[in-house]
């Protein structure tokens, strides 16, 4: 069901083992790798960090509402230098979303809670939010300054641009589908300048993990979407592209050779 609607959604645990065997063969071990994650503040959220934390150890948090990487350059910089000298990082990052045990994505059961409610609750908010103002004529509102709340704010200003592809994915009945993929498109760009900003603290290497996270109920599996998987060398220039190798989908390689 959650491929259905998430094609090539693969279990954590598939992920975990296949993003180890491919990062061992670049040198990443438990020992010598920092892990690092910017992924939403849900506690659903944490199953995909504790199923690399079990190799890894504790990760350095850069996420923050719907995963965005609100720890912004600082938190980068500092996390790079805690990287073991002359060892690695893996960053996974990534918006998240729910799928209940009937289908509907958007929502999730929670152990110890009734009402199955939305996931990733901040993500809908934002989505709501640019929806009143594409077909409800509500105007666009800068509460960036209001501390209390600044980082759903900054959720709602970088969703905006999406308006338009979450309406037409409206027509559908897929907008619930499409929100993550926006968020991952907004956070992959945001990640993106600040791991350029703060390249020169790579020690030996970076990869970068990111795509959608996939919640399902308490007692069955989560899921991940791959969208990017590079390895970066320690100017932060993309060397190896291992998304094919972590979908498998270079099974039918040779048939075009990537260079980067
Ligand atoms: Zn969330």
């Amino acid at each position: 069901m959650v491929q259905s609607h998430f094609p090539g959604a693969i279990s954590n645990k598939d992920l975990v083992t296949k993003t180890v065997n491919l990062l061992s063969s670049k040198g990443y071990d438990g020992q010598n790798t920092l892990l690092a994650t910017s992924l939403c503040c849900d506690e659903l959220a944490r199953q995909l960090e504790d199923d690399f934390n079990g190799i890894y150890g504790n990760n350095f948090n850069l996420g923050g509402l719907a995963g965005f990487p609100f720890a912004g350059n600082t938190g980068f910089g500092a996390m790079s230098a805690h990287i073991p000298d002359d060892g690695y990082c893996l960053t996974v990052y990534g918006p998240h979303v729910g799928v209940a045990a009937d289908g509907t994505v958007g929502k999730v059961e929670r152990s110890g809670i009734d009402l199955i409610d939305t996931c990733c609750g901040s993500a809908v908010a934002a989505s709501n939010y640019v929806d009143s103002i594409t077909n409800g004529g509500r105007s666009v509102t800068m509460q960036i300054q209001t501390f209390t709340d600044f980082q759903q704010n900054a959720v709602q200003e970088l969703i905006l641009p999406h308006g338009k592809r979450l309406a037409d994915a409206d027509i559908d009945g897929k907008r619930m589908v499409e929100l993550p993929y926006a968020l991952y498109d907004s956070q992959n760009m945001l990640l993106s300048e600040i791991v350029k900003g703060g390249s020169t603290g790579i020690k030996r290497g970076l990869a970068l993990l990111g795509g959608v996270q996939i919640n399902t109920g308490p007692d069955t599996p989560d899921y991940f979407v791959p969208l990017r998987f590079d390895y970066m060398n320690y100017r932060g220039d993309v060397i190896d592209d291992l998304l094919p190798a972590l979908t498998g989908s270079d099974s039918d390689d040779d048939s075009d050779d990537d260079e980067e």
